[in-house]
């Protein structure tokens, strides 16, 4: 187990991912519409997006990440009203995490906001999925085992995990949600397209 700096571009918004390791989340790459049109919105596709338009996520959970530094830089955008809490930071436009809401114990931090560079594959092992190729840009050749869609493989890890997180309570503390269950700031709801 290790820990993981986390910081925006700039370095106004810092951090700490705690007890990460291989086992403690799930690293995986995500080409959907979704993903793809938040780096959009951030204006960063080029730095958030590989040649395929895929996105490198690590999964974890919210009681894992600490942001020390820059708080109120932290914003949150929600593609469409039932979409993610997709959080980044105002100042930079880094893409921080993606969660579901304040009560489960799901936070997928985006790579950008990892301060690992030559060190990722070693601190959260490969890549385990590669998903949502169907919404792949033509780029360089997507890896073979790229899934269409969402594969019931990830759900027969995410679910059981994501469960025994729930009891354990690692969906708090949040640097997301406060103890209310409310985003710390008003999340902005964008549309896709
Ligand atoms: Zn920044
Ligand atoms: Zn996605």
């Amino acid at each position: 187990m290790i820990e993981v700096a986390l910081k925006c571009s700039c370095g106004q918004v810092e951090g700490t991912a705690h007890n990460i390791s291989p086992q403690t989340g799930l690293r995986l790459v995500c080409h959907c519409d979704d993903c793809q049109a938040f780096a959009n919105y951030l204006g960063r596709e080029a730095d958030i997006l590989d040649a395929c338009g895929g996105t490198d996520v690590f999964q974890t959970t919210p009681s894992q990440i600490e942001i020390t530094k820059g708080h109120d830089q932290l914003r949150c955008v929600r593609l469409g009203p039932k979409g993610l809490f997709r959080w980044y930071t105002d100042c930079c436009k880094t893409p921080v995490a993606n969660t579901i809401n304040a009560s489960l114990p799901f936070s997928g931090i985006v790579h950008n906001f990892m301060d690992d560079k030559g060190l990722r594959d070693n601190n959260l092992g490969p890549v385990r999925f590669s998903v949502m190729g169907k919404f792949a840009k033509d780029g360089s050749p997507l890896p073979r085992d790229t899934h269409d869609t969402f594969p019931l493989s990830i759900m027969l890890i995410a679910i059981p995990r994501m469960i025994k997180n729930k009891i354990l309570g690692r969906h708090k503390p949040s640097p997301f949600f406060d103890k209310t269950g409310a985003p710390v700031c008003e999340p902005v709801i964008h549309t896709k397209d």
